[in-house]
């Protein structure tokens, strides 16, 4: 017999970019089950975090009310009094110093809604295009590498699709702890139906011994490699001439600016054998399709833009776009990156990829918004921190990121956060972020909100609220419209459907986007057309350039800025681990899941183990140019030689990869390059 009382409500997860839909069981406020269901992306499994990692809801360290700074501590407010001062210290600031004083930071943890909200305040009500977003420290290089050669910074098919192609190529990506549903739907083909897999990657994770072929290049160096295939390629006549004649522009200029990568030249620098280059090669050229996923691995370089460029210029070479079962799957992250970049939660551009210095696109927001639009591009992530350190960004208010742990060169960060005048924080816990902040605002996670996300294919989802907001706490869009009226605004959204409605009517890759079309389990795929149409291939009638063509974008190897010294010994490779999100500020608090995995840990090789005579569950202190921890090493062979792997997952500040990781950057982007970073290892 059904107990009445049960509520059974759809949403999707919030732990990674593939987002897996699920039925969350629900009495009151208890959650008794996550459901997996016939989702769009997932089909119908979830992985450890979407099944089991949901006690936060409920965590007695929830925010709950306001908070706001008196000297060290923090003492309870009421909404109006911390709405009050939020708006007199914005209004005193933009008064004194120009808009461009302030800084507003969305969540691509947070819905397309939230970020929407965010970015119309720093723009419309405040006059700064100063706004951000996480995935400028994930995948912005990859965007950036699409955008040069094929228009479009989206995965170029579906999820599904990678079980068409003939072969996967995994570079820089630990998709099956990083991207696990998705992960299952390659490993299926592999093993079911004869499909190719090759990874390349510095450790030996578990797509790698699940792999064809394998590949471990020197660090920083995939673009030179993937650089030297498409030359080879091309040298032996084995591109895909009729695409390339139809769909390809700049060929020649291409050709010159490759000349120096020959295989001689790429065994040189990656230290993969020239016969291995030229098997890629063959694989390539004789497979019925192939996709190419990538991830931090290859984006939180120096040369991330470059080396996502070169991905992309392969997969046009050998004509592998524009089909299903081919094409490029840069793996997003969080499970709003797509999402907050697409809503505009970026200094250059407004929703869609609007340029902000257009006055075509100022004019058509103005006239919907009723305010002028600043003209010039804002900061980024990167740049803020730097211009607080400067004195010109004096006012912060940050949702939904635990900046003061996962940005890189976190010393840094702290000193920054240190000197601002006011600092609004906006969570879900009292995390180390807010312990900066002079007002902490309280938000409710995803199942206690309406809105919508958009995973790494494009795919448009809602989320529905299963439960009540948990004490005084806010969905971040109601948070953000109560700001922005504080400062003299007159925003009236009831609901999220309202503000997607403005998002349809002022972004076209979302033009055809409302509620009713995503009702329960549909899903749209942008770009979405007025009439509803979407997209799953993005391309299939060419490509978002005047002549419908794409291009070759001409090459450059940018090398790592910092590599192992005799000071600094060891390359420092860091990144996700399958049980944890992130930080861990929502992971860690589901004792089910964290009593497995309590804390983090670096890998060491065991021939590098037996070299300093350590074994697992001794501690070390590593070192770098920027900062120290303290951390218990495992061997294992999933890494060789002078390599270290360290999880960034950790609530320990002690222990945070970004104690050692500095404030260099992809040229580019600049998102940081986490894994540009060289240490050394103390036996403790
Ligand atoms: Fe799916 Fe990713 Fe959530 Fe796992 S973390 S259930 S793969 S969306």
């Amino acid at each position: 017999i059904r107990d009445q009382s049960i509520e059974r409500t759809k949403t999707v997860c919030t732990y990674c970019g593939v987002g897996c839909s699920f039925e969350v069981w629900t009495k009151e406020r208890h959650i008794l089950k996550i459901e997996p269901t016939h989702g769009p992306a997932n089909g119908v499994s979830t992985c450890i975090k979407g099944k089991f990692s949901w006690d936060h809801i409920n965590s007695d360290e929830r925010l709950t009310t306001p908070l706001i700074r008196e000297g060290d501590r923090f003492r309870p407010a009421s909404w109006e009094e911390a709405l009050s001062l939020i708006a007199r210290k914005f209004t005193e600031t933009r008064e004194k110093y120009g808009p461009d004083a302030l800084a507003f930071i969305a969540s691509s943890k947070c819905t397309n809604e939230d970020s929407w909200l965010m970015q119309k305040l720093a723009r419309a009500v405040i006059g700064t295009n100063n706004v951000d977003n996480c995935s400028r420290y994930c995948q912005s290089p990859a965007t950036m590498g699409l955008w040069r050669t094929v228009g479009y910074g989206g995965d170029s098919g579906s999820i599904t699709d990678l079980e068409q192609a003939g072969l996967v190529i995994g570079i820089g990506t630990n998709t099956a702890e990083s991207h696990p549903v998705l992960a299952t739907r390659v490993k299926r083909a592999h093993k079911l139906r004869g499909q190719r897999l090759i990874v390349a990657d510095l450790r030996e994770h578990e797509m790698a011994q699940r792999a064809d072929l394998f590949v471990q290049p020197k660090p920083a160096t995939d673009f030179v490699w993937l650089t030297a295939v498409t030359k080879f390629i091309l040298d032996e006549g084995l591109e895909d001439k009729a695409f390339i004649s139809q769909w390809v522009n700049d060929l020649d200029e291409y050709r010159q600016s490759i000349e120096r990568y020959t295989l001689a030249y790429a065994e040189e620098v990656t230290g993969i054998p020239e016969a291995t280059l030229r098997q890629i090669a063959q694989e390539i050229v004789q497979a019925d399709g192939t996709c190419i996923m990538w991830a931090m691995g290859v984006t939180q370089q120096c040369g991330g833009s470059e080396t996502s460029t070169a991905i992309s210029n392969l997969l046009l070479v050998t004509g592998n776009y524009m089909r299903p079962g081919a094409g490029s799957y840069p793996l997003r992250g969080h499970n709003n990156v797509q999402g907050a970049s697409d809503m505009g939660a970026m200094p250059a551009f407004v929703g869609g990829y609007q340029k902000v210095d257009d006055p075509e696109v100022r004019a058509k927001f103005e006239a919907k918004w009723g305010a002028p639009l600043p003209t010039t591009k804002g900061l980024d992530n990167h740049e803020m921190v730097h211009a607080v350190h400067d004195g010109t960004l004096r006012v912060m208010y940050l949702k939904g990121e635990e900046m003061a742990i996962v940005d890189s060169n976190v010393n840094y960060v702290d000193e920054a956060f240190e000197k601002l005048d006011f600092f609004v924080v906006q969570d879900i816990f009292f995390t180390r972020t807010a312990q900066f902040a002079d007002v902490v605002l309280p938000a409710s996670p995803s199942l206690e909100k309406d809105g919508t996300f958009t995973n790494t294919e494009r795919r448009i989802q809602r989320l529905y609220k299963a439960l009540d907001p948990l004490g005084d706490s806010k969905p971040d869009w109601e948070i953000i419209q109560m700001v922005a009226n504080a400062l003299g605004a007159d925003w009236n959204y009831r609901h999220p459907s309202e503000i997607m409605d403005e998002i349809a009517s002022l972004v076209p890759l979302y033009a055809g986007v409302n509620y009713e079309r995503l009702e329960g389990f549909k899903s749209l795929q942008w770009p979405v057309l007025p009439d509803g149409s979407d997209t799953p291939l993005l391309f299939t009638e060419g490509f978002p350039f005047p002549d419908g063509k794409a291009r070759l974008y001409p090459a450059e190897f940018i090398p790592p800025l910092e590599v192992a010294t005799a000071e600094y010994d060891l390359h420092f490779n860091n990144g996700r681990m399958l049980e944890h999100f992130h930080e861990g500020n929502m992971t860690f608090k589901s004792p089910g899941v964290s009593s497995k995995v309590p804390g983090t840990f670096v890998e060491v090789s065991p021939e590098l183990a037996a070299e300093r005579g350590l074994e697992s569950g001794r501690f070390v202190r590593l070192v770098s140019r920027h900062g120290a921890i303290r951390v218990p090493v495992v061997v294992t062979s999933r890494v060789q030689g002078k390599q270290l792997y360290m999880p960034m997952n950790t609530q320990d500040a002690h222990q945070a990869v970004n104690r050692l990781t500095g404030s260099h950057t992809d040229l580019s982007t600049h998102t940081p390059a986490y894994k540009d970073t060289a240490v050394r290892m103390e036996i403790l």
